[in-house]
């Protein structure tokens, strides 16, 4: 059994020599924690690791382990798929919400900006396809529709545009999807230059991300372990059907 501290080290080594391999200062990739299914003293292990952002993909679990962990100067990010009415909730949490992929979901959020006087931190989630190019219809917008969402978003006041996310395509190599989210991520920049941020890469394909420009790492399973499959869990954004950490 390897500790969390074993497994935190492991990864940042990945990521370190992912970033030298591709001419990169390993200190613009940044490692955000995906805790889903975990409970919060997993988070806690982590935290006191000198780990501070970490990722909840449902709305209940992430302000239910963001109330046990208030103690903690955390930095939470949401990144599943989420439904309109549960935006506000997500969004007075401060967090960060990386699969915002229409203007409804856009718009709910930016109200509750305004009302606070905080911008809400957005990233676009684009749909990278399945194997065979289709749109893989879990989250994302189409490609094509991402520059004018880029528009929409940067012009809400209540919204402050980071960047794009993607989840790579399932039974295909990452590289190729991740360059494509790169160019598309380039295009964005011209017009919005505050958008820098690249969420891409997670415990299976942080290396490929890495050289494909990501500056932020979703990793789950390798940092806690293989999640357990509880019923009605939504494991449809697991990539590649790979488990293995490292
Ligand atoms: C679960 C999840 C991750 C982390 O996946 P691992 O393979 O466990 O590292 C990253 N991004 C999204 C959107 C997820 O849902």
């Amino acid at each position: 059994m390897t500790s969390p501290a074993d497994r935190l080290q492991a990864v940042r080594d990945r990521i370190a020599a992912a970033a030298r391999a591709a001419g990169r200062d390993p200190a613009e990739v940044r490692l955000l924690a995906v805790s889903k299914t975990w409970p919060a003293d997993a988070v806690r292990e982590l935290a006191a690791l000198g780990q501070a952002d970490f990722g909840e993909n449902r709305a209940q679990e992430l302000t239910g382990k963001a109330a046990e962990l208030a103690d903690l100067p955390l930095r939470w990010h949401f990144i599943g798929q989420l439904q309109r009415n549960k935006a506000a909730a997500v969004a007075r949490l401060g967090a960060v919400v990386h699969s915002v992929d229409r203007l409804s979901l856009a718009r709910a959020l930016a109200r509750v900006g305004v009302e606070t006087g905080r911008p809400v931190e957005v990233f676009l989630q684009v749909d990278l396809g399945g194997p065979e190019g289709e749109l893989a219809a879990r989250g994302g917008a189409d490609p094509a529709e991402v520059p004018a969402l880029a528009d929409a978003v940067a012009a809400e006041e209540g919204l402050a545009l980071r960047g794009l996310m993607a989840v790579a395509p399932r039974g295909a190599a990452p590289g190729p999807a991740f360059g494509r989210l790169a160019a598309l991520a380039q295009r964005v920049r011209a017009d919005h230059p505050e958008a820098l941020d690249l969420s891409a890469g997670m415990s299976a394909d942080l290396e490929e991300a890495v050289a494909a420009g990501s500056t932020l790492l979703r990793v789950g399973t390798a940092l806690f372990g293989t999640r357990p499959l509880a019923s009605g869990q939504d494991e449809s954004h697991q990539s590649h059907g790979s488990q293995q950490p490292g």
